[in-house]
C-alpha cells in the first residue's frame, strides 16, 4: 500500500496487485452489471481489509483443542459502516463479509446537476455511534462534494474514528474532502487524472450506481 501517513490529510492508495486487476475489469465498458457487482463487492473486501488494519485488539481467553491460550479479538464495539446511497451498497456488501457484526447506516445524497452540490434526501445512523469506529463507503470520490458533506453529518454522532473507502478518487476530490476533513484518512485503489466539467472521474469507470443496478438510462 502505498501510504502518505501523518495525522493530517492521509492518503492510502492500495496498490495492491489483485485490487489493480479487479479495478480494470470493473471499469471496462464491457463489463456487464452482474460481474461489476460481484468485482465491487470483493475490492470492497479488500479495501476494507486495508482500511481496518489498525483497528485495536485485546486477548480473551480461548481454549484450542490442544491448550488454553490468550487470543487476539477485536476490542469493544464493532465497526460502524456508512453507505453513501445508492453506490455505497455496492462496497457495503464486501465489507460486511469480512465485519459480518458491524453495524449499518446510510445516507441518502442526490447531486445538483448543475452546481454538483450534494442535497440529502436520507439519513438513518441509529445506535452507539460514539463507542464505533465509523467507516464511510462511496465508490467515487469526484468532487468530494457528496463524501464530505456525508462526512460531516456522521461526524455530528461523534464516531470514535472515522476513515472513507472510495474505490476511485479524484485529485480535486481528495483536495476538497482533505480541506474538510482533513482528519479522516481517505483508502482508494486508484488516483485518477481528474474530473471532466460535468463532474465525472476520468478515465474513471462511468456511474457506478448506473453500472452497479443496470439502470443507465437509454
Ligand atoms: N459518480 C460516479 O458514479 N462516477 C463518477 O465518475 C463521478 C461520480
Amino acid at each position: 500500500m502505498t501510504k502518505k501517513p501523518g495525522m493530517r490529510r492521509e492518503l492510502n492508495v492500495v496498490d495492491h496487485p489483485l485490487v489493480q486487476h479487479k479495478l480494470s475489469i470493473l471499469r471496462d465498458e464491457n463489463t456487464a452489471s452482474a460481474q461489476f457487482r460481484r468485482l465491487l463487492k470483493e475490492i470492497g473486501m479488500l479495501l476494507g481489509y486495508e482500511a481496518t488494519r489498525d483497528l485495536a485488539l485485546e486477548e480473551r481467553p480461548i481454549r484450542t483443542p490442544l491448550e488454553s491460550m490468550a487470543a487476539p479479538h477485536l476490542a469493544g464495539k464493532k465497526v460502524m459502516l456508512v453507505s453513501i446511497l445508492r453506490a455505497g451498497n455496492g462496497l457495503l456488501d464486501g465489507m460486511l463479509e469480512i465485519l459480518p457484526s458491524a453495524r449499518v447506516g446510510h445516507v441518502g445524497l442526490y447531486r445538483d446537476e448543475k452546481t454538483l452540490e450534494a442535497v440529502e434526501y436520507y439519513f438513518n445512523l441509529a445506535g452507539d455511534v460514539p463507542q464505533r469506529d465509523v467507516i464511510v463507503l462511496d465508490p467515487m470520490l469526484a468532487t468530494g462534494h457528496s463524501s464530505a458533506a456525508a462526512v460531516t453529518r456522521v461526524k455530528e454522532k461523534k464516531p470514535r474514528s472515522l476513515r472513507f473507502i472510495a474505490v476511485v478518487a479524484a485529485p480535486e476530490g481528495i483536495e476538497h474532502f482533505h480541506d474538510l476533513h482533513p482528519d479522516v484518512p481517505i483508502y482508494t485503489a486508484a488516483v485518477d487524472r481528474e474530473l471532466s466539467d460535468k463532474g465525472y472521474i476520468l478515465p474513471g469507470l462511468g456511474d457506478a450506481g448506473d453500472r452497479l443496478y443496470g439502470t443507465k438510462p437509454s
